[in-house]
């Protein structure tokens, strides 16, 4: 819990001021914000800037003023297999209480700042959750292939390589071809 003085007009700073104070008060909004910079987890993120469509509900409690909410993101990565580009979105849950107080208030809560409240950060926990750690473009994506790094999805079916083992190349220099036929 910080105690931090908000920009009003931060896209994702929200105002109470329509809300009021008496418990049980409640707002409905449909907001399209601007993507935060920076939401992301390695390898798969929303773009900044990127609209993000929300609805949420305003609610006024004893204590503060109850966020309910849901939000719809595009996101924009790269697969963990074959590395490549991924476009997808995500839709996300979040409930937050702002408290009017301090003292009312636990070390990770939120609080307002007079009317205002932040909804970024709710937001954007919100969206890391659902972020998997290795995206794939497929379920069934093979990945690129560990000899020549081609894309095995655009290769030949079938795509391989004749492995000869560095020891073995180096005999088959030195042994004449009619051992060999005998061999065999
Ligand atoms: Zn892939
Ligand atoms: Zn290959």
């Amino acid at each position: 819990m910080t105690l931090q003085t908000l920009d009003p007009r931060a896209p994702w700073v929200i105002s109470t001021h329509d809300l009021g104070r008496r418990p049980g008060s409640m707002r409905q909004m449909s907001l399209t914000l601007p993507a935060p910079a920076n939401l992301g987890v390695e390898m798969i993120g929303v773009p900044a800037d990127a609209d993000v469509e929300l609805d949420i509900r305003l609610e006024a409690v004893m204590e503060g003023v109850l966020v309910t909410g849901t939000a719809q993101a595009p996101l924009r990565g790269e697969c963990a297999r074959c590395l490549e580009e991924i476009t997808s979105e995500t839709e996300v849950g979040f409930q937050e209480l702002f408290f009017y107080s301090a003292e009312d208030a636990a070390e990770d809560d939120s609080l307002l700042d007079g009317e205002l409240l932040d909804l970024e950060p709710v937001f954007r926990d919100a969206v890391v959750l659902t972020l998997p750690l290795s995206p794939v473009c497929s379920e069934d994506c093979e990945g690129l292939c560990s000899e020549c790094g081609v894309r095995l999805a655009d290769a030949e079916p079938g795509h391989k390589h004749e492995v000869i083992d560095a020891r073995w190349a180096k005999l088959q220099g030195l042994v004449p071809e009619d051992n060999n036929d005998q061999e065999s």
